[in-house]
């Protein structure tokens, strides 16, 4: 098996590094942690995600008509590799990464006009709603609902734990259409524009202290009939959809790992304990090595179902099995690099002496939370027994 990457892709690459080099001062490497952004850095973002459109890269594998440059899935991966790796701040990953593929799926051509071109030259953040405060896992369940009158969707309800929903421009959201269905066949799927009267945001303060996850509250909110993406009660085969685009934007996690493991050993070249390099205490070797192991498994991981998605297939348990380890790899570097720093690894993120800008503790508190967006960890174990595994269902 042969896992190089072809020549063109390794001159993408370099193209994407040199770029990033060029025009990303290393002050201003800072990845996007769970709403921790002043409105200073968010502006920044905001500029650098519209470069990166300008560029085209953003939506790199999608049909020039709806602004991408019909390039493939491998330089997707590329790219969102290398973005992570030089923390690059980015806003588009609910847009192009998850929504604007899923429109791509499932839109008709008058949306695909309408809401993909914006996403791809990185002007339009878009958020996730498909959380309520009963009903996360168990995302059949929710309650809000949207009722047809004349036109238009009228939704009412509410939804928790939306990331960057105070930076949202549009949003993408599960709504309930049929309450007499079967859970699975009631729902139907919505884009709606965040400026829409009868919607309130409200911040919940995360572990970071930040602004994180925010409350929505729809309240009689009218949408033209037009924002439905998918049939009427077809919204749950849209929302899977998505899920499994989300799952596929992990190569950013295998880049970010690919960084903290190698700001560790720089520090641990640098840094001294009893006169000599910490590099030398075998302890801290030992941990360094498997990490590294670790990093080279969660991206062949994310490799393989990028391949697939690039072959037409759908990755199901191996998109799960890509998460998980990922996830809990991303959170362990994290974890052990604040082990190996000392107490410099405890110093808050962004505080002026800590290593690397505080980005390994910020991290650290990120990472605990990344287990669980997307579909927590128990959820990731059941789809890998049952559709992996061929175990019964309980
Ligand atoms: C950082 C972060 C960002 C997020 N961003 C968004 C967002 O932008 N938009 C959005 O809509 N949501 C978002 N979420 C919410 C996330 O999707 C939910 O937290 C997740 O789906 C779990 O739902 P829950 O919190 O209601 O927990 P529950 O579903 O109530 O689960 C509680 C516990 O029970 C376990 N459990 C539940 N069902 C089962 C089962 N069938 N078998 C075994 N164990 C089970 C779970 O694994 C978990 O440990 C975010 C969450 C986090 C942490």
């Amino acid at each position: 098996m042969d896992f190089r990457f072809s020549d063109d892709e390794e001159a993408f690459r370099r193209e994407v590094q040199d770029f990033l080099k060029r025009e990303l001062p290393q002050s201003q490497e800072r990845a996007v942690i769970h709403g921790g952004e002043t409105d200073e850095e968010w502006e920044f973002t905001k500029q650098f995600t519209r470069k990166l459109g300008e560029k085209g890269w953003i939506a790199i594998w999608w049909p020039r008509e709806y602004g991408g440059l019909e390039g493939s899935d491998m330089e997707y991966l590329i790219f969102n590799e290398e973005t992570a790796y030089r923390r690059a701040p980015r806003m588009d990953g609910g847009g192009t990464g998850i929504v604007g593929p899923t429109i791509l799926a499932h839109g008709t051509e008058e949306q695909k006009k309408r809401f993909l071109p914006p996403m791809a030259r990185g002007e339009v953040m878009w958020i996730q709603c498909f959380s309520e405060p009963d009903f996360g896992s168990d995302s059949a369940g929710i309650k809000t609902t949207a009722v047809e009158d004349g036109d238009s969707y009228v939704i009412n309800g509410q939804k928790t734990w939306i990331s960057f929903g105070l930076r949202g421009d549009f949003c993408y959201m599960t709504t309930r259409t049929d309450p007499e269905a079967p859970k699975h066949r009631g729902l139907s799927f919505l884009l709606v524009d965040m400026k829409t009267p009868g919607i309130t945001v409200r911040p919940i303060t995360n572990m970071i202290g930040a602004d994180g996850f925010c409350e929505v509250y729809f309240d009689n909110v009218r949408v033209p009939r037009e924002n439905m993406l998918g049939e009427k009660n077809q919204g749950w085969m849209v929302m899977m959809t998505t899920l499994s685009f989300e799952r596929g934007t992990l190569a950013s996690i295998a880049g970010s790992m690919r960084r903290i493991l190698d700001d560790l050993v720089v520090f641990t070249k640098e840094a001294r304990y009893n006169g000599q390099p910490l590099a030398k205490d075998p302890l801290v070797r030992q941990k360094l090595a498997d990490l590294a192991i670790g990093v080279h498994m969660a991206r062949l991981l994310v490799y393989r179902v990028v391949w697939m998605q690039g072959q037409g297939l759908i990755p199901t348990y191996q998109a799960s099995m890509a998460k998980l380890f990922g996830d809990e790899m991303n959170f362990n570097i994290a974890r052990v690099g604040t082990e190996i720093m000392g107490l410099y690894g405890q110093l808050a993120w962004k505080s002026k002496k800590a290593p690397f800008n505080g980005e390994i503790a910020g991290n650290y508190l990120n990472n605990l939370g990344c287990l669980f967006a997307g579909g927590t960890p128990e959820i990731q174990r059941t789809i890998m027994a049952t559709i992996g595994l061929g175990l019964p269902r309980r």
